[in-house]
């Protein structure tokens, strides 16, 4: 799928801020993030929802989940996150590739699916500590 923009972040085609990597799924945080430290987990597989991927790939998302969500939210001091996946347009879904949002969620802090602007500096610094975290 070459104008598929998670494929080409799979791929290194198009630079991201990875976080985890394994054979069969990819993380990375969201350039728009609805919190500090929005990931999104995708299976390496090209398809455009999850209903339309294999079992395995749905599999290895979740997997991938409970590898990595602990050791972010820790990582990052938050005590939560709320997991979402949307399919279809009307749904709210704006790129055509199965992913997984995982937003962290802080104490005292918002809770709301509002994306944000982060800059470069902000989205290393997040990076760098979820790295930490999960060495
Ligand atoms: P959807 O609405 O399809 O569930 O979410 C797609 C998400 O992908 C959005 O939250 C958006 O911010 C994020 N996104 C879109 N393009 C890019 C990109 O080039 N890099 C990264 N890291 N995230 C992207
Ligand atoms: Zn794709």
């Amino acid at each position: 799928m070459n104008d598929c923009i998670f494929c080409k972040i799979i791929n290194g085609e198009v630079p991201s801020y990875k976080i985890y990597e394994d054979d069969e799924t990819f993380a990375f945080l969201n350039i728009h993030p609805m919190s500090k430290g929005h990931v999104l987990i995708v299976p390496k597989n090209h398809a455009e929802d999850l209903a339309h991927g294999s079992e395995g790939d749905s599999v290895a998302i979740m997997k991938t989940l409970h590898k990595i969500a602990p050791k972010v939210i820790e990582a990052l001091g938050a005590t939560g996150y709320n997991l979402g996946m949307n399919h279809g347009k009307i749904a709210g879904q704006e790129v055509f590739h199965t992913h997984l949002h995982v937003i962290p969620r802080y104490e005292g802090g918002a809770r709301t699916f509002d994306k944000n602007e982060a800059s470069e500096q902000e989205l290393n610094d997040v990076k760098k500590l979820i790295l930490e975290g999960i060495k």
